[in-house]
Parts: C-alpha cells; structure tokens; sequence
C-alpha cells in the first residue's frame, strides 16, 4: 500500500468520526485519488481535511465538505448531476465514482482545461463547459440533482427551474464570510428548504452570483 493510499484511509475514517454516514459516498471518497487534483506543492497535504489553493486565487474544497454536499445530493448510479464550480475537478469525481452523470461549469479558463486534463489521466468520463454555471446549463436539464461549490448571495432562479421533481439543489448561501449550506427539495407539492450553517466557499461569480 503506497503512503497515499494508507492516507487516504485514514481520510475516509476521520469523516466517518465527523459524522458522514452514507456509506456509499465514503466509499467513493475512498477510491479518488485527490492527490491528482492538488497542485504542487500541495500534493503533500492532499489527504489532510482542509481545503487547499488552486491556480486563479481558487481552492479545492475541504474533504468534509464534499462529502457532506455529495451526502445531501443524495445521488444514485444514474442520477443526472449538474456542478458549477467544477475548481480541480475532484468533487465531479467522486460523483463519477457513484456512477452519476456528471455535467460541470467552471468561469475560470485556467481551471477548466486543468480539469478536463485531469479527468482524461484519470480517466473519469464527465462533461464539462466553459463559462457562467449560474445560468445553468439548459441543454440537458431537468437534473436529479444541481450542487454548486461557491457561495451565492440568493439562489439562482434559472437553477431552480432546471431541477426536476424530486431533485436536490445544494447551494452555500450567505456573504463573502460565511455561509449556510441550503438544500433545496423539488417535491410534487412544492419546493421545501432546510440549511446547515458554518461552511465558507469562494464566492460564486456570475449574472445570477456576485458581480465581482
Ligand atoms: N468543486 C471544486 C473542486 O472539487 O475542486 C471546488 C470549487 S472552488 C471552491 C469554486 C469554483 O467555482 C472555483 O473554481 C470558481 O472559479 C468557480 N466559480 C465561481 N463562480 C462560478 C460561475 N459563475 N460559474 C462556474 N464556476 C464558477
């Protein structure tokens, strides 16, 4: 067993200690190699719980965060998953490992062809797209399922219309500081809401985010 896979071990037990129970996302959390995503000279640090720098002033977001947010989504081999923010790729991978369809939004150029580069090496087949993921991506919609991994100060409209019955928007909603994390529910009768407080993502940047 080489040294990032005894890491990524003990990884995978420590969000079981905080909490994670579905079993299924640990377990894809236990196959992806998220020392792929992390840029040198983080590679070293790439199975501590903490987020950690990207190019363009981004950051890969912190173990326990993914798998919270790949928790709340609840996906299902099948789902079809929408991500905005797609960063260093390695959330949109651990919806791979669950079988999902994965289609994902990144505004930063750099970012975006470092991840498709990424997902070919790794071998991870998930649509990508260059541009404003607040305006979602109507092509494929109704998704299962829409996650966004930078914070909005009010949740995209257009986002909400692309969600089909049934599926999950997981958004962090609040200022640039702090922020909830907002699930949205699309159910027959209406859509229901409910939020965890205490997260802290980049800010969502985009015709229906932040302007700057
Ligand atoms: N999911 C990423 C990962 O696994 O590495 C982490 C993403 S990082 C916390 C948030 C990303 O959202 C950044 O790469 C940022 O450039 C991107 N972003 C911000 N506003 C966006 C927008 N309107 N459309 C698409 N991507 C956006």
């Amino acid at each position: 067993m080489s040294r990032f896979d005894e890491e990524r071990r003990e990884l995978v037990q420590q969000l079981r200690e905080r909490g994670i129970t579905d079993e299924r996302v640990l377990e894809a959390m236990a196959k992806v190699n998220r020392h792929e995503f992390v840029r040198q000279p983080f590679q070293n640090r790439a199975y501590e719980d903490t987020a950690l720098p990207l190019a363009a002033g981004q950051t890969i977001s912190q173990p326990y965060t993914v798998a919270f947010m790949t928790q709340e989504i609840a996906p299902h081999a099948g789902s079809k998953i929408l991500e905005i923010g797609t960063g260093s790729g390695y959330q949109a991978a651990v919806l791979a490992e669950l079988e999902c369809h994965v289609f994902t939004i990144e505004r930063q150029m750099e970012l975006f062809l470092a991840a498709r580069k990424t997902f070919t090496r790794c071998g991870y087949k998930i649509q990508t797209r260059y541009g404003d993921g607040t305006i979602g991506w109507s092509e494929h919609a109704p998704y299962d399922g829409i996650m966004v991994t930078a914070a909005a100060p009010q949740i995209p409209e257009t986002l909400l219309k692309q969600l089909g019955v049934g599926g999950r928007l997981v958004i962090p909603i609040g200022d640039k500081e702090v922020q909830s994390v907002v699930i949205v529910q699309n159910t027959p009768e209406g859509y229901t809401r409910r939020e965890v407080a205490g997260f802290k993502f980049v800010p969502l940047i985009g015709k229906q985010g932040w302007n700057k």
